[in-house]
């Protein structure tokens, strides 16, 4: 049994504070409450922060508190009147989603994570395209030049530096002799101080001009008759010293984050870093690092695959899975008013509740949520790697990582709930077979 009052103290804790998740954090608890971090960067802080001070384990219906016992019952009245149900947000941990999936096949319903948007520009070039990428440890240990393309890789996930790209040691490249090539709005020069100790060359251009600049470059690598004078300033001389450096590398990486490329059509961007990994593969050794997992969209999206055969942004309301990245996007669902509920999952962080949505919501949210309105239902959830067990994938997406539990204090998992609520709907043994609950 899991005993609050003793200090604990726990190596190796898996950080869900973003995609990178780090493995090597010692975390001490005291009676259930964090008392030092180790390793940790301010990110990391402001999640368990975060977790730690909020307790509060009260459902609400309509805003009013109530018993566990009630709001599932009021949650399974809500699934069960529904024909069109949105499951939406799905930040969770492996076994939250696997739970989600068994939950809207029964319901019929469309899935989407929060992320969405950021995971679709990523995965619309895989679907179509097809890219070669490579993990963290290759990174670490092979790589002789890095292009980091946008300017929030950093902000975005802040142990990049000393975790991938500048650690203290590689196997077959040493760190120290690494390049590093930032493309993105460095407008200025200022340059993150992790990044500015790496001494790196920077490549100024604002986001807008990105599509551009990465077509020269694969014009370049390719050898085609290209005018580099047509670009603004030394733009040109600058991609043209990029392209050789890239032909002269034998382990090149092109490192970007979809989350920050919040442009229209910017998939063809992505599309063609992507293309330019492949091209430099005919010559050298080159691969792409796509940057994501943050609220568990990497998670919630390989076990969509696994299980459905499809990623996010699928509908299962015809009992088969139909998946349309453009038709079930949450956001839109929403706005053309197709749901008749949502179900909004976001166990990681207190600050991603619910979008307002006319139809009427149920959150499996962290304790900590504030709402602009009460939604109809609100069944706080434990933090995945506080205050339950479980499994998450990292940005790379080639392993999934173990997430511990660091106290107890009776919040349940989102997979215990949702589990508890599709329970209550299987059909009574009085129910004639083939009857839709949903
Ligand atoms: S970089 Fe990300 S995973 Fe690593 S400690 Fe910071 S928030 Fe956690």
């Amino acid at each position: 049994m899991w005993n609050n009052k003793i200090d604990q103290t726990t190596n190796a804790v898996t950080c869900p504070g973003c995609g990178l998740s780090c493995d090597d954090l010692k975390i001490v608890t005291s009676n259930g409450r964090l008392t030092s971090m180790h390793n940790g960067c301010v990110r990391a802080h402001r999640f368990y922060d975060t977790a730690f001070s909020n307790i509060d384990r009260t459902p609400m219906i309509d805003g009013t508190p109530s018993s566990l016992d009630e709001a599932i019952e009021r949650g399974a009245e809500l699934l069960q009147k529904s024909c069109s149900p949105l499951f939406a947000g799905l930040a969770t941990d492996v076994n939250g989603m696997r739970s989600i999936l068994g939950l809207a096949d029964r319901c019929g319903a469309t899935l989407d994570h929060m992320n969405g948007d950021a995971l679709l520009r990523n995965l619309r070039v895989v679907q179509d395209n097809g890219w070669f990428t490579t993990t963290f440890t290759e990174v670490r240990n092979r790589a002789d030049l890095i292009l980091i393309v946008g300017g929030q890789c950093i902000e975005r996930f802040p142990r990049l530096v000393e975790r991938v790209l500048h650690p203290a040691e590689g196997l077959f490249s040493k760190p120290d002799d690494r390049k590093l090539v930032l493309l993105g709005p460095w407008i200025g020069g200022r340059v993150p101080d992790l990044l500015e100790h790496l001494n790196p060359t920077l490549i100024p251009l604002e986001l807008e001009a990105l599509s551009d600049a990465v077509a020269m470059l694969r014009a370049l690598i390719a050898g085609r008759p290209v005018n580099t004078g047509r670009l603004d300033g030394n733009l040109g001389d600058a991609l043209s010293d990029l392209a050789d450096a890239l032909k002269a590398a034998r382990y090149s990486v092109i490192c970007w984050s979809a989350a920050e490329l919040d442009l229209p059509h910017s998939e063809l961007t992505i599309l063609g870093l992507a293309e330019l990994a492949k091209a430099l593969n005919n010559e050298s050794r080159s691969a792409a690092l796509p940057l994501a997992g943050t609220q568990g969209d990497i998670t919630c999206n390989q076990v969509s695959t696994w299980q459905l055969g499809y990623p996010v942004r699928t509908r299962l309301q015809r009992g088969y899975p139909e998946h349309d990245p453009l038709l079930n996007r949450w956001q839109d669902l929403i706005e053309r008013g197709e749901n008749d509920l949502l179900l909004w999952v976001a166990s990681l962080s207190s600050e991603t509740i619910p979008p307002s949505c006319d139809a009427p919501t149920i959150v499996l949210g962290h304790p900590g949520m504030v709402f602009n309105a009460p939604p109809a239902l609100y069944i706080p959830v434990g933090v995945p790697g506080v205050d339950h067990q479980g499994h998450w994938y990292r940005s790379d997406s080639v392993c999934s990582l173990p997430l511990g539990k660091l106290r107890e204090i009776g919040l349940p998992s989102v997979s215990h709930l949702i589990n508890r609520l599709h329970e209550r709907l299987q059909p009574a043994a009085s129910e004639p077979a083939g009857d839709d609950p949903c």
